[in-house]
């Protein structure tokens, strides 16, 4: 039987590919006309790809890579070559995936067998037994925690290491003035890599984002991701912590591990990189603190577990949940960054730049902002998908429909909404911004603020009855009629300027 390896199943260790010396990778392009999808992207996932197929071939096992239009083209060329062939998937992230290649495998006279995947610390059965009982009531701390205890990660006998399950409250530091960000790991890109960033900028070269592959950060092979593993836990991880939550100007990575691609792609195991930060803390050698090592875990085991089983429970509804009613379209400067609001456009520039931003200006910044605004969750999810470099649609989903935009309440209890307050203490974008984060109205007044406030009393139905939301509505309730008056005026000017490219 002969493994079918999708593009963001690389992991060389995943148990099917032991049990299979054959396996097809099919290099699909067609996918990618449907939206403009970053360059960066594409090169980085066809790379993957095609030195994923040579270190297999390298290993003694057969490889049929295929390139095509889409997979039922390379399946019609596949199942010529192999008539009745039975194939075996690792079951695929995203919804429906599994059934669409089977119909595909099947009307082609080939069978297809889905296994489970080998690409996460937790199964969907893990899950079932968590969530039984729970009802809806169910939020990632708590999962954080059974998963802690499962897996014995960063636990001493049946207590968390240290004494406490999170240290968030560490980890909301803005670095000193003096402060260097840790050396980035680079990887120059090799021919095979040229390659395809020379196919993917002709093939689709009206797409969005910098194609530029100077000092390109993202590793394409196990060896590589491996390097940056190595590269993250010695020399950046110990800063991780403090400054996690912090955004500098000229700074888009800071202490940020950039691991994501290469663990969405499969280069990386979670596992084993919970272990490497988990190693270099209780090791010592590193001078790792606990509250870096302890808000990395909590990503990987907590959020990005939590987030791929909320996917799986919530769809289909969750791609087009709007419980808000939001329907505006983003305005023009997500795909410009054009506009003189500081931490808006660095956010929208590292975006186009590499195709990343970390995780505090995706929820704080760009997801906020659209939040406010009222764009539609489905809107902004399509802009994420299209222009992250580690986004698939099992991540965006539950992280910009639900987190970010508030569009169920499935994966928090309260919308991550914020005036200019949060912005000002995490960064220093204020100091150099033409608006005022202590105004709310007025020409030179933040636009997040009269946002926020507009934002607030125009959902106040859903909201203010919402967990935690009480001491915010007592805010609102202390504002007077002309108060909201020249709230309300300044969030219609801030959004006609938005939607004009004006802001
Ligand atoms: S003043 Fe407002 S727009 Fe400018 S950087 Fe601060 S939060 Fe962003």
């Amino acid at each position: 039987m002969t493994l079918w390896l999708l593009g963001d199943q690389l992991y060389p260790e995943a148990a099917p590919l032991q049990r299979h010396d054959s396996v097809l990778l099919v290099e699909a392009h067609e996918f990618a006309d449907r939206l403009a999808y970053h360059p960066q992207k594409l090169t980085l996932l066809f790379a993957a790809m095609r030195h994923a197929r040579d270190d297999l071939r390298d290993r003694g096992v057969d490889v049929t890579y295929l390139r095509a239009a889409t997979f039922g083209d390379a399946l019609d060329d596949y199942f010529a070559a192999n008539p009745g062939a039975s194939l075996t998937v690792m079951r695929p992230s995203s919804h429906g995936a599994a059934d669409r290649l089977r119909e595909l495998v099947e009307s082609r006279g080939g069978s297809l067998s889905v296994v489970a995947s080998d690409l996460f610390v937790t199964s969907p059965a893990e899950w079932d037994r968590w969530t039984d009982g729970r009802g809806d009531g169910y939020r990632q701390e708590q999962w954080y925690r059974h998963v802690r205890r499962e897996t014995g990660v960063l636990m001493d006998g049946d207590d968390p290491v240290g004494g406490d399950w999170n240290y968030d409250e560490q980890n909301r530091e803005t670095p000193p003035d003096d402060w260097d960000a840790p050396p980035l790991p680079t990887f120059e890109p090799d021919d095979l890599t040229r390659e395809v960033h020379a196919f993917v900028t002709e093939r689709y070269g009206d797409h969005w984002g910098d194609a530029d592959l100077d000092g390109f950060p993202w590793p394409v092979t196990r060896s590589e991701a491996l390097a940056a593993l190595d590269q993250f836990v010695e020399t950046r991880l110990p800063a991780f912590g403090p400054y996690q939550d912090a955004m500098l100007q000229g700074e888009w990575a800071l202490a940020h591990s950039l691991l994501s691609p290469a663990l969405n792609l499969g280069l990386l195991h979670p596992r084993e990189v919970v272990d490497a930060a988990t190693a270099a803390y209780r090791d010592g050698d590193a001078d790792v603190p606990l509250q870096s090592v302890e808000g990395f875990v909590r990503q990987l085991l907590g959020w990005r577990e939590f987030m791929r089983h909320a996917y799986r429970e919530a769809m289909p509804g969750l791609a087009d949940a709007n419980q808000l009613g939001q329907e505006r379209d983003l305005p023009p400067l997500y795909w410009t960054g054009d506009t003189d609001m500081a931490c808006l456009s660095a956010a929208v520039g590292h975006v186009r730049r590499r195709g990343y931003a970390h995780h505090i200006e995706r929820l704080m910044v760009l997801s906020n902002f659209a939040l406010l605004y009222g764009v539609d969750p489905a809107a902004l999810n399509r802009w994420f998908h299209l222009g992250f470099v580690d986004a698939f649609h099992w991540v965006t989903t539950p992280n910009v429909v639900g987190m970010g935009s508030f569009g169920t309440d499935l994966v928090s209890s309260k919308p991550y909404a914020a005036s200019a307050n949060y912005v000002n203490r995490m960064s220093d974008h204020c100091a150099s911004c033409p608006y005022d984060p202590d105004e709310t109205t007025g020409e030179d007044a933040c636009p997040f603020n009269s946002l926020y406030w507009d934002f607030l009393r125009e959902h106040e139905e859903t909201l203010r009855g919402t967990g935690r939301m009480g001491l915010v509505y007592h805010h609102v309730d202390d504002k007077d009629d002309a108060e909201w008056r020249a709230i309300r005026d300044r969030a219609a000017d801030v959004r006609a300027d938005a939607a004009n490219g004006d802001l």
